[in-house]
């Protein structure tokens, strides 16, 4: 009998493939042999092509978000192509370039979901978070969280469309109608919102670490109309600021840097604390709101708008076995865009 179990253990392993774990610890993650996921009912098991690089993943690998599933595949910008599908899972044929996003499953059945605000479901379950992701060869996702992906776009490139894109988008409808918009921290979302704001003849203002020189040009580069370091006022008051950047001092800046009746909005999913700040900066009506994850709408309507503009992604590309400088790389800004995990091939 233990021999047999020995054989059944020997011929799963057989069907290992390479990933890297989050496991005791934090701040590090594991190079590890780990099976093959089984796609389950609805599911499909995709091969990975590449799997952004999110300043979320960071959040999760330092310990900054509660709970993470343990031990843990992070990355949830997974470009992948159909492998298997579980039973009943019908959307996607076998061999067709899918995506999977943040969101990785919601319950359709409490208020939010019925709300159509599934981005605030009270059961919702999160890739690279409470599920495993991509950075490893293959990953398992629910079809009905997954997506298409536009065509033009090559697997690296589609990658940061996925996150960075996605709660960019959803960052920047917050916004409702400004015209002129300031982006905190110009990393990888705000360089995708930045030609999408553009495209829809928006005015981009570009607010980067003091004395980021290369963010700022890079800035310039995609059309915003000034770059500054994030301490300074813009030559005008703002209709409404993005805050990408972790960082809670830039609310009350940015508070300072709009006109009345304008927006703040946080779109990290952490931040550090914010400073105490008079209650001045906020009179005129203005508000300060935070972004919570995307839903499926913001991923079609996003998907479907960045190919017509088009939306051009600047990447650096990792293997998958270097996860740990990319997201040192990202920790430290070592490089303008998105940094994206390729598997071995
Ligand atoms: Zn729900
Ligand atoms: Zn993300």
């Amino acid at each position: 009998m233990v021999r047999a179990a020995k054989a059944a253990e020997a011929s799963a392993s057989a069907a290992a493939m390479f990933a890297m774990r989050l496991e005791a610890g934090r701040g590090t993650l594991v190079p590890a042999a780990v099976p093959i996921p089984r796609p389950g009912p609805k599911r499909i098991l995709l091969r990975v092509r590449a799997c952004g690089v999110c300043r979320t993943d960071l959040h999760v690998v330092d310990g900054e978000l509660p709970d993470p599933k343990r031990p843990l595949i992070p990355g949830h910008e997974i470009v992948g192509v159909v492998a298997a599908r579980g039973r009943g899972a019908v959307k996607f044929r076998l061999g067709q370039r899918v995506g999977v996003p943040w969101l990785g499953h919601a319950c359709g059945a409490c208020r939010w979901c019925a709300e159509g605000r599934e981005n605030l479901c009270d059961a919702a379950r999160f890739t690279g978070y409470q599920l495993d992701g991509g950075y490893a060869e293959y990953a398992a996702a629910d079809e009905d969280f997954c997506f298409a992906l536009p065509g033009r776009y090559s697997d690296v490139e589609a990658a940061p469309l996925l996150c960075a894109g996605l709660i960019g988008y959803r960052a920047l409808k917050q916004a409702g109608d400004a015209e002129s918009l300031g982006l905190y921290g110009f990393g990888a979302a705000a360089h995708i919102v930045a030609q999408v704001a553009r495209f829809q003849k928006r005015r981009v203002y570009a607010f980067t670490r003091p004395g980021d020189a290369a963010s700022r040009r890079f800035a310039r580069s995609l059309g915003a109309v000034w770059a500054g370091d994030s301490d300074r006022e813009p030559p005008r008051p703002l209709d409404a600021a993005l805050i990408f950047a972790p960082v809670g001092a830039l609310v009350p800046a940015a508070l300072r840097a709009v006109r009345k009746g304008g927006a703040v909005v946080c779109a990290g999913i952490h931040m550090s604390d914010i400073p105490r700040f008079p209650y001045s900066l906020l009179w005129g009506e203005r508000r300060i709101q935070s972004v919570a994850n995307l839903t499926r709408g913001d991923a079609r309507e996003f998907l479907a708008l960045a190919p017509k503009i088009p939306v051009r992604t600047r990447t650096t590309e990792f293997p998958l076995s270097a996860a740990n400088e990319a997201l040192d790389a990202l920790r430290r800004g070592r490089f303008e865009g998105a940094a994206v995990l390729v598997p071995p091939r």
